[in-house]
């Protein structure tokens, strides 16, 4: 590469491939500026068309994992600048670590949860774990990743009420998000499946962010590398696993990426101007008023008597759907 220089300063040796192909290359310093810049563009956006203020915190959803340990660096660096230049204390970050989402406790869980906890002591960040025994008294068979999946969700809405809070954050990044869509496509859960990959999403008065939705897996993982974020390895099961449909997914978009770059992002791109208020997703249109009955996925108002009733409460039709699939 000599010769070449970083075609953002013009100054810095280059060394990671940019978007716009392998002759415009970024230094280090540049790429992490740019990366950063795509996660805070995307909580600021989110910021700016809701009624939730910059200042407000959140809660952020952590596993350990790479994905979710960037969002919560980044979100400590984002709390950091801002509060430097608008001299206003945002309120609190507090992570939430969900236990259990197998329905058992594993050593590997235990192990993650220990590592969260202390870096959020190392970036004074409230830490809360949450066991998902405490919201289902009684624990039925192996969930489905669809299930787990929402049981996420609804113990993080939870979560966000009773510390009242109104921002969620999840991590997530391009390529993993496109898959999931892909998959729920597949699947028959199309009516639900932008709730799960979307940008930003208002769910009663609660703001539901995936700030990395921007940045494709690869990019999100240099980010984690030259931001230093520390993380524990998933559990490796699900990803060596052949049959597993998600993954074959990952596979495929990867491939078919190396060749047409846009490919995930299009993909994403279309989800979003697929409407929202088809009469599956009605419900969400009128966020439960605290005295009546709401689904416990989506906590949008129940209006029919046909109901299902499940461990985690009451469910909506269109929730019940994706958790009967
Ligand atoms: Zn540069
Ligand atoms: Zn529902």
């Amino acid at each position: 590469m000599s010769g070449q220089l970083c075609f953002k300063c013009h100054v810095s040796e280059p060394a990671i491939i940019s978007r716009e192909g392998k002759k415009k290359l970024y230094c280090v310093e540049c790429f992490k500026k740019f990366s950063f810049n795509v996660f805070r563009t995307s909580v600021q956006r989110a910021t700016l068309t809701d009624t939730v203020e910059a200042k407000e915190g959140g809660i952020i959803a952590v596993s350990g994992g790479r994905s979710s340990m960037l969002l919560l660096d980044w979100l400590c660096e984002l709390r950091e600048y801002q509060e430097k230049t608008t001299h206003t204390p945002w309120e609190d970050l507090i992570v939430v670590f969900v236990k259990g989402l197998d329905y058992e406790t594993t050593a590997w869980e235990n192990e993650a949860c220990d590592f969260v906890h202390d870096h959020c002591v190392k970036r004074h960040v409230k830490f809360r774990m949450v066991s998902v025994a405490e919201y289902l008294s009684d624990l039925p068979a192996k969930p489905l990743v669809e299930e787990r999946i929402l049981l996420l969700r609804m113990i993080l809405a939870k979560e966000a009420k009773l510390l009242q809070v109104r921002r969620v954050f999840y991590g997530g990044d391009a390529t993993s998000l496109a898959g999931l869509t892909l998959y729920y496509l597949a699947c028959g859960g199309a009516h639900l499946y932008w709730r799960i990959t979307s940008e930003h999403d208002v769910v009663g008065d609660l703001l539901i962010l995936r700030p990395l939705r921007n940045l494709l897996s690869s990019e999100a993982a240099l980010a984690a590398h030259f931001f230093q974020v520390p993380y524990v390895q998933t559990s490796a099961v699900s990803r060596t696993d052949p049959r597993n449909v998600k993954r074959v997914i990952r596979n495929f978009l990867c491939g078919i990426s190396v060749n047409f770059k846009s490919t995930i992002f299009n993909i994403l791109r279309t989800v979003d101007k697929i409407p929202h208020n088809e009469t599956l997703d009605r419900p969400l249109l009128h966020p439960a008023k605290s005295e009546s009955r709401s689904c416990a996925v989506c906590l949008s108002e129940i209006r029919t008597e046909n109901v299902d009733k499940l461990a985690l409460g009451e469910v909506c039709k269109s929730c019940q759907l994706v958790l009967t699939m």
